[in-house]
């Protein structure tokens, strides 16, 4: 077989040794290619015509790529706030590491192939759906302009795979990742008191997300606020675009603030703070309107990690630490409030403006997010567009004036960059992977075209710009 050349570069597997176990990829009985990311593979510098003919086997695990060192990666975390010491890639192997065509490192990992021994309990595998919805999710969010993880394949395995539902049919993902550094993956060595190794995956991570940290005079906090304006940026992002992550533990938190491990995630439709998609998480945990304060828990996590690293004297680390993450509200604040600005139109900076957005948000209560903001691009002209959308005209009434001072000269244009016309519609994405179980990608690709060009309203696509049927909406479930 003639393969394609991935010039594989593997500093993780190289300069790591003792954080993950080298593990081969499971036999699969008929791979069959779902879809390929040929954009995607020619940013990592991979040809996509020699690629295609081999990429059912090469990203299905079934034949090794050269240069592939496949591990598992060991990682600990806090998963709806209790501590598991061990959890790690449990059915997900890192190949190895590319460097793309803007000279940065890029991870290349499969998740869906096979067990580890991190799988504990589990069996190692993904089914077709779960495989399709992070696939098309973080294109999306990439689309949108999120920091992500990327999908590059996704490959139907020709197996089965064993669900509360019943037999599914199995897929592999392939992920590509700035890289799979978590907060967990520094618990894991905290947690065994190995200051060492947490020392070394602190260097290691500097080196490749903040290498101009390194002269820094306390480098460690350099690189851990680094983590938390990256992590305040994304979560603000999120909360934009009414996106729920859903399992907001601390080991699915990423070093390089990228978007990672879409499991139960959902895009809100009619706005709501208290809005959870997954059936698991009966207390809100990691509701819409709880991921701000999350992002601030699990960068706790990882400052206790680092601490001995912060400073010689405890209490000076001590003090250090807590003066950042006292300092994380504020932080984040100010990136959501640049969010909103962009979302509202507004010129400039006003102390008001935070009082503003919130004041929209209440009014919109009810309303479907993205229909919502976007309606404000017309409203400038024509304040009469958005009576049909808003539930609460009195509300409304009362914050357009408010709203008309504050509003920049290009405002219609602010508006529209800012808000997207189209999202991964819940009901649109849950018939696309349907239809994909079923054998058939074509809604599957006719939903990916849309949400892959977010901002560029399109004739005869109405129907993927509207929220579900209040029936649909009262029983989606993710997980
Ligand atoms: P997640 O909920 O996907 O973030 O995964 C949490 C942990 O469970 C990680 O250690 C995963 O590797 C592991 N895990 C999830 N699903 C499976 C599975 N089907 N088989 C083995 N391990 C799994
Ligand atoms: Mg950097
Ligand atoms: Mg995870």
């Amino acid at each position: 077989m003639t393969m394609a050349d991935f010039s594989f570069d593997n500093s993780y597997a190289r300069d790591l040794a003792g954080m993950y176990v080298a593990q081969r990829p499971a036999a699969v009985a008929a791979p069959r290619l779902l879809r390929l990311n040929t954009a995607l593979a020619e940013e990592l510098g991979l040809d996509p015509v020699a690629l295609a003919p081999v990429a059912a086997e090469v990203f299905s695990g079934a034949h090794l790529p050269e240069g592939a060192e496949p591990i598992a990666q060991a990682y600990a975390g806090h998963q709806f706030g209790g501590f598991s010491t061990q959890l790690g890639d449990g059915r997900a192997l890192l190949l190895g590491e590319v460097i793309d065509s803007h000279g940065a490192r890029r991870d290349i990992a499969l998740k869906g192939s096979g067990r580890t021994p991190f799988s504990r309990g589990g069996d190692g595998l993904a089914a077709v759906g779960p495989v399709l919805r992070e696939y098309l999710i973080g294109e999306a969010m990439a689309a949108l302009g999120v920091p992500t993880t990327r999908a590059l394949a996704a490959v139907a395995t020709g197996g089965q795979v064993w669900r509360d539902s019943g037999a599914l049919p199995g897929a592999v993902l392939t992920r590509v990742a700035s890289s799979h550094l978590r907060v967990g993956t520094f618990q894991f060595f905290a947690a065994r008191g190995q200051a060492d190794m947490v020392q070394r995956l602190a260097d290691y991570a500097m080196a490749r997300h903040d290498p101009e940290l390194r002269g820094a005079e306390r480098p460690y906090l350099a690189f851990f606020d680094a983590v938390v304006a990256r992590q305040a940026r994304l979560i603000a992002q999120w909360m934009g675009l009414g996106f729920i992550h859903g399992v907001m533990n601390t080991d699915n938190m990423t070093i390089s603030g990228e978007t990672i491990d879409y499991g139960p995630c959902a895009f809100m439709e009619a706005y709501a703070p208290g809005t959870v998609f997954s059936s698991i998480d009966r207390q809100g945990r990691y509701a819409y309107g709880n991921q701000p304060a999350i992002l601030g828990w699990n960068l706790a996590r990882l400052a206790e990690t680092l601490l001995p690293l912060f400073d010689a004297d405890e209490k000076t680390a001590v003090d250090l630490a807590n003066a950042r993450l006292e300092g994380i509200a504020a932080l984040y604040q100010a990136e959501w409030l640049a969010v909103m600005r962009g979302k509202l139109g507004l010129a400039g900076e006003d102390a008001g403006d935070a009082a503003l957005a919130e004041g929209f948000l209440a009014a919109l209560t009810g309303t479907d997010f993205t229909r919502g903001f976007g309606a404000l691009a017309d409203a400038v002209r024509d304040p009469g567009r958005l009576h049909g959308l808003f539930g609460d005209r009195a509300a409304l009434e009362r914050w357009l004036p408010q709203w008309q001072a504050r509003l920049a000269p290009d405002a219609p244009a602010r508006i529209r960059a800012a808000n997207p016309i189209y999202i991964p519609r819940n009901q649109r994405v849950e018939e696309a992977l349907s239809a994909a179980e079923a054998g058939d990608m074509a809604p599957f690709e006719r939903l990916l075209a849309v949400i892959t060009d977010p901002y560029t309203e399109r004739p005869g696509l109405e129907a993927y710009a509207l929220p579900a049927p209040e029936a649909f909406a009262d029983t989606f479930r993710t997980f």
